[in-house]
């Protein structure tokens, strides 16, 4: 297991994890559960991180991140999700949520 990224946001931890997935790149989410820990560990530490299960999978993992993170800086409109209202950056195609993909008629 390595860590290869530290999100700013819970949302964008699972999105490079579930992208990571389509890549069958084995991932985990640590840290998005951290409201009952924060205040007690340094702030950096509470962070989502996505970890790569396979020594092996991890030079294509920081690959495909760099490019997410590249396209994520790309302003864009926000897109709310229609299945449970959840709140988007436009560089998700997927609800983090709930995995509903964006609406395609706007
Ligand atoms: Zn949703």
């Amino acid at each position: 297991m390595k860590r290869v990224y530290t999100a700013d946001s819970v949302a964008m931890a699972w999105h490079i994890r579930n992208v990571l997935e389509q890549y069958d790149i084995a991932a985990t989410v640590r840290n998005d559960r951290l409201y009952s820990v924060a205040g007690e560990i340094p702030f950096i530490e509470c962070l989502p991180q996505v970890w790569v299960e396979k020594q092996l999978d991890i030079r294509r993992a920081e690959q495909i991140i760099k490019e997410l993170v590249s396209e994520s800086e790309i302003e864009g409109e926000d897109w709310v999700c229609e299945n449970c209202g959840e709140g988007h950056a436009t560089s998700f195609a997927l609800c983090w949520n709930c995995q509903h993909s964006i609406p395609s008629n706007c």
